[in-house]
């Protein structure tokens, strides 16, 4: 099918056009680098079918990150036509990209986005004009209102419907005459109009000329959200704002959490739905091993609805609505400034911030997002130590339940464990990995009160992306624990298993099961520790070690496919040699001030 691309800056609105040409969700965060791998849909114009291609956010088609090298691979391999989103309120850098495109012999057409921010900077731009300029046809839109997407489909009808004009390119030449071939000029195309140029035109300086001729700034005075914008990326009142933003967002999660959990999911699940399977279940079967499996204590219709409903869900929902409104706002990237002295310390970029926040929610989309990072050390760096010490929001939710039951400093001290575990690891992974942490180069979007309904879609995209990644790997976490329990399989390991887990780490045997479920997801080694009636010490090394045990398999299956199988083996073993060691030592400690 033939494909067009949706190319331009990142931060520029191509994930919401993506939305509306495709009818797919892509997500659209207000920072640079969010898409770093494709996506693709197939949408109609003119009555043909045509793959969509969101292709990552890219300054230049000289690449200086994976995201951006795929951007520009994508233009080496063709198009029928590609959609250039500008935006309109930063045009200058935008157009540089705009006028690269134009060097290959692909139809275009702009989208001049994000004009209602450009109006409340004060900026007015002749549409006429830029038309005149680029040569090509220019649709003046605002994405977030939907605005100017029926023209921009007919514009782009126009461009795959016109006729190219033949011409002689020096790709098409016949090799076999073997000799200097000189490009004929058809003086029509884009190829042609670039490279009949004598001397290359410098893209800068072509897209401030342009910019110059075709709009005017008029002195308006900031509006409200600008200047907070501006002030936040200060140290004063910067800092103070942004600690304040992240103990609200803590407060909402965990506070919100635990009341949804107590008031909401608890009575649901122990009140309504596992009394129902019980009673079910215990009047259609014998009693016996299978009935055990379904609803005994580790019974598969007992602990899937207790940990993923009633555990974990409310967290994962309530960490989503806080992370998401913070990306939509354009809080993440003016922490990243704020924060990148203190970052580059650590050896990696402020931006990295960002990597480090969405790992809170879940490391997969995290370790993914890093290809936005210029070096791969960086990449590295930020993804161990995430793997290290960045619990998933399954993970802190079922932490959260087992702390907050023995003493109000346990939670607090398990933060403060893991901000320094973040610390080490990312210094001594900086030292360990070779190669070079490139300065901190990140656009800083305007700060934004989110659009409600793009907000609800993205919100309800991700609960919709962690019920589909994290159901099968839960529910056979649950069937192991289920078969293991019952089949009285967990009670032979746990004899196998008790100089490591009773001596070592001071835990009943039967927690053995938590260190093999955790092998499959994060949060499985925290929450078989909630039945066992734990004292305050075990519950806390049981924590620490499922903190830094491995990081599930899904973790590990993208570790091994974006760097290689030897960095995933690495991180994964010596998560787990550090969960098991730094535990037994927190628990001979403990020990010590019990005594
Ligand atoms: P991408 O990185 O190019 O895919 O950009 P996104 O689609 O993720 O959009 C970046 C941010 O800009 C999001 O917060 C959008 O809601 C916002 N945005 C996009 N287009 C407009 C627009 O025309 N006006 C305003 N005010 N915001 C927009």
């Amino acid at each position: 099918m033939s494909r067009i691309l949706l190319m331009g800056n990142p931060n520029v609105g191509k994930s919401i056009f993506f939305t509306e040409l495709t009818g797919i969700h892509a997500i659209s965060s207000n920072y640079a680098g969010s898409t770093v791998s494709f996506m693709e849909g197939s949408f109609t114009v003119g009555g043909k079918e045509y793959t969509l291609i969101d292709v990552p956010g890219t300054y230049s088609l000289t690449p200086s990150s994976e995201a951006e090298a795929v951007a520009t691979s994508f233009m080496e391999s063709g198009a029928q036509a590609i959609i250039c989103v500008l935006d309109a309120s930063n045009l200058e850098r935008n157009l540089c990209l705009g006028l690269e495109l134009q060097q290959y012999n692909i139809p275009l057409v702009y989208a001049l986005n994000l004009l209602d921010v450009a109006d409340r900077h004060g900026i007015t731009i002749n549409t006429k004009l830029l038309e005149q300029e680029l040569d090509a046809p220019v649709v003046p839109t605002v994405a977030a209102k939907r605005q100017g997407l029926d023209e921009l489909i007919t514009k782009l009808e126009m461009v795959l419907n016109t006729p190219k004009t033949d011409c002689i390119h020096p790709t098409e030449a016949k090799p076999e005459t073997n000799q200097e071939i000189e490009h004929i000029s058809c003086g029509n195309c884009s190829l042609c109009r670039f490279n009949s140029q004598k001397e290359p035109v410098d893209a800068w300086v072509k897209a401030k000329e342009i910019v110059r001729r075709v709009s005017n700034k008029n002195d308006i005075r900031l509006s409200f959200m600008d200047r907070l914008g501006e002030a936040m990326m200060k140290p004063m009142p910067g800092i103070p704002i942004a600690f304040l933003v992240m103990a609200i967002a803590i407060g909402v999660v965990i506070g919100g959490g635990r009341g949804l959990r107590a008031l909401f999911f608890l009575p649901l699940v122990n009140g309504v739905i596992v009394p129902f399977f019980r009673n079910l279940f215990t009047a259609l079967l014998p009693e016996g091993m299978f009935l055990n499996i379904l609803v005994g204590e580790f019974g598969i219709f007992v602990i899937s609805f207790e940990w993923i409903l009633a555990l974990i869900f409310p967290y994962v929902l309530l960490f989503y609505i806080v992370f998401t409104f913070l990306e939509d706002t354009g809080f993440l990237p003016r922490i990243s400034v704020l924060f990148d002295n203190i970052m580059r310390k650590l050896g990696v970029q402020g931006g990295s911030l960002i990597h480090m926040l969405m790992g809170y929610g879940c490391a997969v989309p995290a370790i993914i997002g890093s290809r936005a990072a210029t070096s791969r050390k960086e990449r590295i760096v930020i993804s161990a130590a995430i793997c290290f010490a960045v619990p998933c929001i399954s993970q802190s939710g079922a932490l959260i339940v087992l702390l907050a039951g023995y003493a109000w400093w346990m939670l607090p001290a398990m933060i403060l464990f893991s901000l320094l575990l973040f610390v080490a690891v990312t210094l001594i992974a900086g030292k360990l990995v070779k190669g070079t942490i490139d300065p901190l180069v990140i656009e800083i979007p305007n700060l934004l009160i989110p659009n409600p309904k793009s907000f609800v879609r993205k919100l309800i995209t991700r609960m919709k992306h962690f019920l589909k990644d994290a159901e099968v790997p839960m529910m056979i976490a649950i069937i192991i624990a289920a078969l293991l329990s019952e089949s009285g399989l967990l009670n032979i390991i746990a004899v196998y298993a008790q100089p490591l887990v009773t001596y070592w780490l001071g835990l009943p045997a039967e927690a053995v099961i938590a260190l093999i479920l955790g092998i499959v997801r994060r949060e499985m080694s925290v929450a078989p520790l909630l039945v066992l009636d734990l004292t305050a010490l075990q519950a806390f090394v049981g924590g620490v070690v499922s903190l830094l045990y491995l990081p599930c398999l899904s973790v590990f299956a993208i570790l091994a496919k974006e760097f290689k199988i030897k960095i995933a083996l690495t991180i994964t073993l010596s998560t787990i040699v550090m969960a098991l060691f730094v535990g037994g030592l927190i628990n001979r400690i403990g020990q010590l001030f019990i005594a």
